[in-house]
């Protein structure tokens, strides 16, 4: 691809603002894959989200070419994730897990790597750019710059509001990705955000243009994360969670009260909070040693007392070790089922942008007590879908799962106001939305790219080369 083909072609997209149909669309996500399984490392939430709107998209006839980092030597170069969603490995840097703060120094390849992709097709050949995550927004405004399309990017996560609620035991994000981030927040032809509340902190935080942030809520597949049996409760008035064959399936007897965190274990999601919770509840009585279960399912993602084996010595330190069931990260059939289980999702994070634990046991028709902080606000309807707590002392949260101990109708009223709140988040309302962001990105005025930071634009050599 030369240079000035791709001059050409971002007149013409600038000056030719016709709406048209969307044919394809380049995601990138550099530091996590869309085949990763989500719960543990870098996969979460943005991978479960790159690959549900993919799917979705390619369903409606718009093809996705999700590019990542090759990890592994065995990885092809190209994989088929679903009909019509490619996942193009990227080599650049070492064939290995690498921790984020190495990745700006490997960008460099990476552009030059999804250019070079891009390059052996036809001119024109994708006509968005949505980037996910600031690594991924660096190599995304080159591309767009070479390509003549919008760029649309998703932070995901921002620096600035990880620093200002950081767990005890975090390291603060660095200066570097401060820096990164505001550049790609400059050069995003549009920011989508997950809330008003991300919305609010990228114009106010970080200075974007608000005609240029879009608020696309994300989802939950409402077909695997529904609730268990509806009609053998309503007939019986039975608990569903405790009686159906969820809880046979994974073992849990039905007179257990079961508290569920689901995640990667790190500080930030302060699994801790629940277990210091769980053994105040028993101190505070005893009866509930015999019936009480905590169930942690997500991989490390950490370090110290967050790691699983910080949070056994944990529990055994707060004598809980009996009540407490680790279990590894599972996939979302799995998942399903620790939801329809459960009695109360906890999901204690110091930040958190969206959450889409919580919704998802709330579509599975379990209650979610979670911190008032973030997405978390959106995602919980506080009093009617579950409780929001303020702060992080887990005398707070054992009063709250007391109460919905105790009181089983205040529970079931929580339950059905659950499954009622999670209809709201469905995948294709998002896919809705970001397809119409797609298209008025397409009729915007591109944004002036900012200086460039961490990645300097290629020379025609290295693109072609
Ligand atoms: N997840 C999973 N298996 C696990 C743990 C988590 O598939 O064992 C998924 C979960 O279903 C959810 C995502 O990981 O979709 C976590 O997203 P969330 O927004 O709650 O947190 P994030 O990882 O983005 O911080």
């Amino acid at each position: 691809m030369g240079t000035a083909n791709a001059v050409d072609r971002l007149h013409y997209r600038r000056w030719c603002p016709v709406s048209r149909r969307i044919n394809r669309v380049a995601t990138v996500s550099v530091h996590t894959s869309p085949l990763d399984q989500p719960g543990t490392g870098d996969a979460g939430g943005m991978n479960v989200y790159i690959v549900e709107v993919a799917r979705r998209l390619a369903a409606r006839g718009i093809e996705v070419d999700i590019f990542t980092r090759a990890t592994s030597r065995a990885l092809p170069p190209v994989a088929e994730l679903a009909p019509g969603v490619l996942v193009r490995h990227v080599v650049s840097g070492p064939f290995e897990e690498l921790d984020k703060g190495e990745l700006p120094r490997h960008l460099c390849g990476f552009t030059s790597g999804v250019l070079r992709a891009e390059a052996a097709h036809e001119p024109g050949h994708y006509d968005v750019l949505h980037t996910h995550y600031w690594l991924s927004g660096q190599a995304g405004w080159a591309a767009k710059r070479r390509w003549g399309v919008p760029l649309v990017h998703s932070m995901h996560t921002m620096a600035k509001v990880k620093n200002s609620a950081l767990a005890d035991g975090d390291k603060p994000e660095p200066d570097e990705r401060v820096l990164g981030e505001e550049q790609v927040v400059a050069s995003a032809d549009q920011l989508v955000a997950n809330t008003a509340e991300e919305a609010r902190d990228l114009i106010g935080l970080y200075g974007a243009d608000p005609a240029r942030v879009a608020t696309a809520s994300p989802g939950v597949d409402l077909s695997r994360f529904r609730p268990e049996s509806p009609l053998l409760a309503r007939s019986t008035g039975l608990l569903p969670h405790r009686t159906g064959p969820a809880r046979r399936r994974l073992g849990l007897p039905r007179e257990a009260y079961v508290l569920l965190f689901v995640g990667r274990i790190q500080p930030l999601k302060a699994p801790d909070v629940l277990l210091r919770a769980a053994a105040r509840m028993i101190a505070d009585d005893p009866s509930l040693g015999s019936r009480l279960v905590v169930a942690v399912v997500g991989g490390p993602s950490g370090s110290g007392r967050c790691r699983p084996e910080g949070l056994q010595a944990l529990a055994a330190e707060l004598g809980i070790a009996d009540v407490v069931r680790f279990e590894p990260p599972s996939p979302q059939p799995v998942l399903a089922d620790w939801y329809r289980a459960a009695d109360v999702t906890v999901v204690p994070s110091h930040s958190e942008s969206f959450g889409l634990v919580a919704v998802e046991s709330q579509a599975c028709g379990t209650p979610v007590v979670a911190a008032r902080v973030g997405g978390l606000r959106t995602a919980v309807a506080d009093g009617e879908s579950g409780m929001l707590v303020p702060g992080h002392d887990p005398a707070a949260y054992a009063a709250v799962l007391r109460r919905l101990h105790a009181e089983p109708g205040l529970h079931a009223r929580l339950a059905r106001g659950a499954v009622r709140h999670a209809q709201g988040f469905g995948w294709d309302a998002t896919v809705d939305r970001l397809v119409e962001v797609y298209t008025g990105a397409m009729s915007l005025p591109a944004a002036r790219p900012a200086p460039p930071l961490l990645t300097p634009p290629l020379t025609a050599a290295e693109v072609t080369a």
